[in-house]
């Protein structure tokens, strides 16, 4: 009889991986070596450039091929007020250009990064400030889903923008995390806008499901109660099984295209993002930019150890 895939030799060992690989993210000397040759060593390959500029035209070349984009400056957990303030105006800025410019792209951001650790009302008011921005443009903001310390006053503030009043704005849950289906039953009342991810943190067993099966089965769950549910569903995963389950689901139950869309990380399966494009489904690929890529690139590494390797291959090489 078949093995399941996670109880397999190779799904352990990429397992011990990408935790080895989240816990070295947080080691000062690699931080330093992959910060002073990540990028050259192929790690670009996730990331349009450090700037607007290169951000801008990365964009309108996914656009001209038919997806949509959103975007984010890199960065979280700042440490003070005034680096918060930065982060809130150069989103206004880039939001104002988004719109500007005509691209088919919206921002991305974390909570973390406009002031969350310092306190929830200072990242309220901060991201409130962007919402009501991109409302007034006719655009949107995704609030990403950091790490599960985090998840309450981010559903909180998510909660809050929706009751005051506000629609261009969506939220993110995690499918390794227990507590994502009642946060789903929760939210559902909302209508909201779901993206939904597998997480991409080091979590401990007694808050996410350490199993990969079951966090893929988790995902399902919350796949098809999100799908049926009064919302919007972005289904952000490279995993085919659930892409391909979330096609047929919708179809068996009639639910329209509109209703939902495919989200993939930038330099992650390309073919796949245009293949998509082409069977008529909404495509979106989160391309980030920014001088702060390490932890991003860090747990782009630790989702696909061969990522790792990739670099380490390009180092040897040289
Ligand atoms: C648009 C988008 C937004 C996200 N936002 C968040 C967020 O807000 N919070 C959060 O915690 N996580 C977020 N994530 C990351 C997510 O949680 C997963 O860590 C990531 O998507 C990998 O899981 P998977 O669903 O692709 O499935 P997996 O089972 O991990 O992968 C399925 C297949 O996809 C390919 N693949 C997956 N990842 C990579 C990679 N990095 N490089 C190359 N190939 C890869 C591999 O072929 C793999 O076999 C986001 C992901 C996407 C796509």
């Amino acid at each position: 009889m078949a093995q399941p895939r996670s109880s397999r030799p190779s799904a352990i060992v990429e397992g011990a991986l990408r935790r080895a690989i989240l816990a070295a993210a947080d080691d000062a000397r690699v931080r330093r070596f992959v910060n002073a040759h990540g990028a050259r060593l192929g790690g670009a390959r996730f990331v349009a450039g450090e700037t607007p500029d290169t951000c801008v035209a990365v964009l309108r070349a996914l656009n001209e091929r038919g997806l949509h984009t959103n975007t984010t400056l890199l960065g979280e957990g700042v440490h003070d007020q005034a680096q918060a303030e930065a982060a809130v105006v150069s989103y206004e800025s880039l939001i104002t250009r988004l719109v500007g410019e005509g691209l088919r792209a919206n921002v991305a951001l974390k909570l973390t990064h406009l002031g969350l650790e310092l306190g929830e009302e200072l990242a309220y008011e901060n991201v409130r400030r962007l919402v009501e921005h991109a409302e007034a443009l006719g655009s949107f903001i995704r609030i990403d889903m950091e790490q599960s310390a985090f998840v309450d006053a981010t559903l909180g503030i998510y909660r809050r923008l929706r009751e005051s009043g506000l629609t261009g704005v969506g939220c993110v849950l995690q499918s390794y995390l227990y507590r994502s289906e009642r946060d789903l039953e929760a939210l559902l009342p909302l209508a909201p806008n779901l993206r939904l991810v597998k997480g991409a943190y080091l979590e401990p067993p007694d808050v996410a499901y350490p199993r990969k099966a079951d966090v893929d089965a988790a995902y399902l769950r919350l796949l098809e109660a999100s799908l049926t549910g009064a919302g919007y569903t972005a289904v952000a995963t490279h995993d085919e099984r659930l892409i391909e389950h979330a096609i047929r689901f919708a179809e068996q139950h009639g639910i329209p295209r509109d209703r939902f869309e495919f989200q993939l990380l930038y330099g992650v399966r390309p073919q796949l993002q245009l293949e998509l494009v082409r069977r008529g489904f909404k495509v979106l690929v989160a391309t980030p930019f920014g001088p702060e890529w390490y932890p991003y690139l860090m747990r782009r590494l630790a989702e696909r150890p061969a990522n790792a390797l990739f670099l380490l291959r390009n180092l040897v090489r040289r």
